[in-house]
């Protein structure tokens, strides 16, 4: 590592963040965070016990009626200052993201504003929670609705948007005035521990936000899931773990939101601005290494334009440079670890031999971390396992359609429901296929939907809730509904 890495890391803490301090585990147990780009050790975090755990919830049990009663605008004002200092420490961030989780400097520099922008939302957000006072249609009493956060929210966030996760759900609770147990992914710890001293700096009171990385997600899971005090569950990771929290969730009724996988069509209709297509198809595709939930995962293309299209996008793929993320030069990072890179290759691998072909890349570079080519293959079924599982890997996956029905068919015939996104300049087209798409949410010749001002969520196996938007800060707000007798 050099030495601006070495430093950047030294300086987050390793601990658990609990009540505002920072403890070692019970046991003084720890584990090891990993550079995909080097496969060499970055660091030892406490690994929590559900002993700690239950400290953590704990402690937000304990900060929740105080921080609940809190004037708005107070809550607001320390939301923002946290923005202000993230994006003050925005190059310090982006390298313990890019150590820890391989994207290149530039798009961690992006995915830090991202982040950052949840604060800023949700600071402008908390000081509009409202309520309604109405006349029941019979005119007898009067109808008082209001809005009171949820209590301690457990959140549980994936490594492949290490800082912009944590924001994405703790943005809305703090503004809602909930308390927050987080639990980042075992891989990409060290933004969440970066972040719990920039809230600690912007004077959020202890207990408020605790932190707790583990190697044993499953039983501090439980454990919290399982205690009385907790209210809420909101997780962000793939649909199988998705399913046994949702259930979990169930037996107490607990409050739940979930932002589960996705497997994103990207339809390109004959009538599109080709080289519009092919420029969003790289952020649709490319944007972290194709390791994210929205990411292109099957380019269905119109057969008349199919060839040129496929040939546009393989020559930008080709173009690439692929390597470690710290270098500026670099476009496309390591994936994450050895399963990504054997998932990626036998996806692959399966498509060609059911008949695909590749225009470009196709193969994985292990001699530093784990690194896979830029890869376009055309003349894909839309029955192989990489039109119906997601690659989250730089692969771009081509099938044709023949007319507007096949299009919608074969966007639909999935699971999944995250996102879609399609290319026309057909303004009647677009919003016909709009209207029958089922996803959650849809690009119109867009490559990037994510914004912290818009409601990011899916519908079928891709879950349910809303982050971002006027609507993210109903998850952390539990409505209440008073019947007035106002003549008493
Ligand atoms: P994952 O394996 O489901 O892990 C996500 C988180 O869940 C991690 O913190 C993980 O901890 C934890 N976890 C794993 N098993 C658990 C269990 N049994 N009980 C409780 N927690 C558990 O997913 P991933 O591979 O890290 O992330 C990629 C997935 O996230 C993809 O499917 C992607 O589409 C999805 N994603 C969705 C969105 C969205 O907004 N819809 C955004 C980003 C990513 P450990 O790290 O310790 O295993």
């Amino acid at each position: 590592m050099a030495l601006g890495e070495v430093e950047a890391v030294a300086k987050v803490g390793k601990g658990l963040f609990i009540g505002g301090k920072w403890v070692d585990a019970a046991g003084g147990k720890t584990f090891s965070v990993e550079d995909p780009s080097t496969r060499s050790p970055l660091c030892e975090v406490a690994d929590a016990t559900i002993e700690d755990a239950i400290a953590a919830l704990d402690a937000a049990h304990g900060a929740f009626e105080a921080w609940a009663a809190t004037p708005p605008r107070y809550r607001a004002e320390i939301i923002r200052r946290a923005y202000e200092i993230i994006m003050a420490r925005s190059e310090e961030l982006a390298l313990i993201m890019t150590l820890e989780m391989g994207k290149p400097l530039a798009e961690a520099r992006g995915e830090v504003a991202y982040a950052a922008d949840f604060f800023r939302w949700f600071a402008e957000e908390a000081v509009r929670i409202d309520g309604r006072f109405y006349v029941a249609p019979d005119g007898n009493s009067r109808v008082l609705t209001m809005k009171q956060p949820v209590g301690v929210a457990y959140m549980i966030t994936p490594w492949n948007f290490p800082l912009a996760m944590a924001t994405r759900k703790m943005g809305p609770a703090l503004a809602a005035g909930a308390t927050v147990v987080l639990k980042p992914a075992e891989q990409t710890p060290l933004c969440s521990l970066a972040l719990a001293s920039i809230l600690e700096e912007a004077g959020l009171p202890a207990g408020v936000v605790n932190i707790i990385t583990t190697s044993d997600p499953a039983g501090v899971s439980e454990a919290l899931m399982n205690d009385d005090r907790l209210r809420k569950v909101s997780f962000t990771g793939s649909t199988e773990v998705g399913k046994i929290l949702a259930e979990r969730a169930g037996r107490r009724l607990l409050r739940v939101s979930m932002e589960l996988g996705g497997n994103a069509p990207f339809i390109v209709f004959d009538d599109a601005d080709i080289d519009l297509a092919v420029g969003q198809a790289m952020i649709a595709k490319m944007r972290n290494m194709g390791e994210a939930c929205t990411s292109a995962n099957r380019f269905l293309v119109d057969s008349k334009i199919a060839s040129e299209f496929s040939e546009k996008l393989a020559d930008r793929m080709s173009h690439l440079n692929v390597g470690r993320g710290t270098e500026a030069d670099t476009n496309v990072g390591p994936l994450i670890d050895q399963a990504a890179i054997d998932k990626v290759t036998s996806l692959v691998s399966d498509a060609v031999a059911n008949g695909a072909a590749i225009l470009t890349g196709g193969r994985a570079n292990l001699d530093d971390g784990y690194f896979f080519e830029p890869t376009v293959i055309v003349g894909t079924s839309s029955n192989s396992s990489i039109s119906k599982n997601e690659i989250f890997g730089p692969v771009a996956s081509v099938v044709t359609f023949n007319d507007e029905a096949e299009a919608i068919d074969l966007a639909n015939g999935t699971e999944y429901g995250l996102v879609a996104y399609v290319f026309t300049n057909n303004l009647s087209r677009g919003l016909r296929v709009i209207e029958a798409l089922k996803t959650g949410m849809v690009g119109l010749n867009q490559g990037l939907v994510s914004n912290a001002a818009a409601p990011f969520g899916g519908v079928k196996d891709s879950g349910f809730g809303r982050e971002g938007g006027f609507e993210g800060i109903e998850e952390y707000l539990d409505l209440k509904y008073v019947a007035i007798n106002h003549r008493a």
